[in-house]
């Protein structure tokens, strides 16, 4: 009997009725001869009492600073809860389940506290529940360190949870319920045409997840795509097939696409350009070394990067546009930072080698009166940094320009 982990997010799991959803779900996977894996996030959004963030804010009405590791143990209490609501629901309709924590379920990580990543996950006793006909629901988002310590996997890391069972436990999808119907060709609330998408690469979805797409959490694609179990992003709350997420080879009867040219768009605003011109030679003067040294000394991520000999252009998350100005000082060099930017992008496994895809995308963007401040690309996507306010006509332009 083949195995499916199903994963629901704190929507999903957030009341009574909407459990009730959940058990339906979880019961025609086990009425279609699966053993069932759920793993759960905690209950809610911020605000009602079991979620993550009103966790988080009982600690800090003490005092803002807590430390990382008491900050998991308080965190991963959210999911355990909701693990047990959800063993208490399923037994009230007749069906045995068993609720375990991250770290009783096997699930080894490193000592990273708040962000911790799965070194190992040891599946002997979900299989021996199994086994026994019970259904196996497991508190997402934690692990605990080879000597016990509790770790969380970074915020949005029950998903991760979920790719990583599905891989350890050779199961035949990995399921993950949400409160929307699968992965959109654009974020609807920028681009009414949006289309739900059938099917999706691993790298189409890593893609969109990196670039702020929010359905699914990066890493949880990246492990998944690693041990090539198939991710199926589906809604809670309706019955549609949802989106495929495999590599080109076919799945049953659906075959995954490789050779769409654009899949989707992706979005991520708040971002400020950072230009750093210089009448000297940046490479022979060390400065180019100096320059991303110091940021990484402080922190500070930076994406879209550009080197050349005498410019240096990436760009940074707004926020911290303050530090970076002041740390960037010290260089002596004409430095700018520009807030109010977002990155649009085309992506799709297909473009690679195709020429006239950036062409098109120029094409879109001009025909809407929009400037291209700054543009990176990959095998698989196209990016352009534009004003913010000009993002979701960015967005629109590009989705009639690739996806009509
Ligand atoms: N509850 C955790 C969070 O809010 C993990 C998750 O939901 O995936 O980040
Ligand atoms: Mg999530």
């Amino acid at each position: 009997m083949g195995i499916v982990v199903q994963k629901f997010g704190g929507t999903s799991v957030s009341s009574a009725e909407k459990r009730e959803q959940v058990v339906r779900k979880i019961k025609h996977a086990v009425d279609e001869g699966s053993r069932v894996v759920v793993v759960v996030s905690a209950m809610g959004r911020a605000g009602e009492p079991y979620a993550t963030d009103t966790l988080i804010g009982l600690a800090r009405e003490i005092s803002k600073q807590i430390r990382p590791r008491e900050l998991d143990l308080l965190m991963s209490c959210g999911e355990i809860i909701s693990s047990v609501i959800m063993v208490q629901t399923l037994r009230s309709h007749g069906l045995d389940a068993v609720a375990l924590t991250g770290a009783q379920a096997g699930i080894v990580t490193d000592y990273h506290f708040n962000n911790a990543h799965i070194k190992e996950v040891h599946p002997a006793k979900i299989l021996k529940l199994l086994d026994e006909g019970k259904i196996v629901v497991v508190a997402g988002f934690q692990g605990a360190t080879g000597d016990g310590e509790i770790t969380t996997l970074g915020r949005g890391g029950s998903d991760t949870t979920a790719a990583a069972l599905g891989v350890a436990l050779k199961a035949d999808v990995v399921e993950i319920y949400t409160d929307v119907d699968g992965v959109m060709t654009a974020d609807p609330r920028m681009v009414p045409q949006a289309k739900p998408l059938d099917t999706l690469t691993y790298q189409e979805l890593c893609e969109m997840a990196h670039l702020g797409a929010k359905v699914v959490h990066p890493r949880a694609v990246e492990i998944a795509m690693e041990g090539r179990i198939p991710l199926r992003i589906r809604s809670t709350f309706a019955d549609g097939p949802g989106t495929l997420v495999a590599d080109g080879a076919p799945i049953g009867s659906i075959e995954i696409r490789r050779d769409k040219i654009v899949t989707g768009l992706a979005h991520l605003a708040g971002m400020a350009l950072v230009t750093i011109r210089s009448k000297d030679d940046l490479n022979e003067n060390g400065m180019v070394l100096d320059v991303f040294e110091i940021m990484a000394d402080s922190g500070i991520s930076v994406d879209m990067i550009q080197v050349a000999p005498y410019q240096i252009r990436f760009i940074i998350d707004e926020q911290r546009m303050e530090q970076a100005e002041q740390v960037l000082s010290r260089t002596g060099l004409d430095v700018t930072i520009e807030p109010g930017f977002a990155k649009v992008a085309i992506v799709g496994s297909g473009m690679r080698g195709v020429p006239g895809v950036m062409a098109k995308m120029v094409k879109g963007l001009r025909q809407a009166e929009i400037a291209i401040y700054h543009s990176v690309d990959s095998h698989t996507n196209i990016a352009c940094l534009v004003k913010q306010e000009a993002m979701s006509k960015a967005l629109q332009a590009l989705h009639f320009q690739f996806l009509n």
